[in-house]
Parts: C-alpha cells; sequence; structure tokens
C-alpha cells in the first residue's frame, strides 16, 4: 500500500470501486472515464509503480494479470475480440502509477493507438 497511490486507496477501500472481479492477487473494476462499451481496470494488489519497474520476481504476477483479462473478456463475451493495453511512463500515456492492465472491447479499435 502506497499512501498517495490512488488505485492503492481503492484496494484499501478508500475510494469506492464496483470490483467486478476479485482473487487473491487482484482485483478487477470499471474505468471512470470509459473508452468502449466495455473498459475495466485489472490491478494487481501488490503496489507496482508500472510496467517499467515489473521484476523477473513478478513474472508469475504479470501472467496472473493477463489470464485474469482473458477470463474478464470471455465473461464480458467479447467474442469479436478487445484489447489489452498497459500504458507506461509519459510517453506511454501513463497517468496512474499503479500497474493496471485495462481491458477494452464492445467496440472494433483502430491501429496505430494514438
Ligand atoms: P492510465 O492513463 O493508463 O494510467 O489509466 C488510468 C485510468 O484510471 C484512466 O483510464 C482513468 O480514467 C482511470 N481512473 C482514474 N480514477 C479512477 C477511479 N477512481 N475509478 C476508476 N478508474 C479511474
Ligand atoms: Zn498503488
Amino acid at each position: 500500500m502506497k499512501s498517495d497511490c490512488l488505485f492503492c486507496k481503492i484496494l484499501a477501500g478508500e475510494i469506492p470501486a464496483n470490483r467486478v472481479y476479485e482473487d487473491e492477487l487482484s482485483i478487477a473494476f470499471p474505468d471512470i472515464n470509459p473508452q468502449a462499451p466495455t473498459h475495466l481496470l485489472i490491478i494487481p494488489k501488490e503496489h507496482i509503480a508500472s510496467q517499467a519497474k515489473a521484476l523477473v520476481e513478478h513474472k508469475a504476477l504479470l501472467g496472473h494479470l493477463m489470464a485474469t483479462a482473458a477470463e474478464l473478456a470471455r465473461i464480458q463475451k467479447l467474442d469479436k475480440g478487445y484489447r489489452v493495453v498497459v500504458n507506461t511512463g509519459d510517453d506511454g500515456g501513463q497517468t496512474v502509477h499503479h500497474l493496471h492492465l485495462h481491458l477494452l472491447g464492445g467496440r472494433p479499435m483502430g491501429w496505430p493507438p494514438g
């Protein structure tokens, strides 16, 4: 828990979020500013500031988050496809400095991303 971290505050229950999924390592909740009909954030319970700070010891956790995204996409019936995004650092457009996966679906996605 990092006291000035928005997602740590959500994990601690200090800021409300609708936990659509929770397990021992992660939670998922809707993005407050959705960019697609389905837009979930999947975050680890451990505070990791960004993908750029992930270490070899986080390998299993990172795999867990990806597998959770796949499971949530099936539950959300994103049968036509979806996108998993990890914005990283300033150039990556990261605004919340607690590692998170965006699960976006329910509409066609453009490429390249902005
Ligand atoms: P990023 O820009 O990749 O760091 O993503 C951070 C995301 O967190 C943005 O898409 C925001 O809309 C979202 N967000 C910020 N505050 C909240 C909140 N209180 N509950 C849910 N999502 C949030
Ligand atoms: Zn945090």
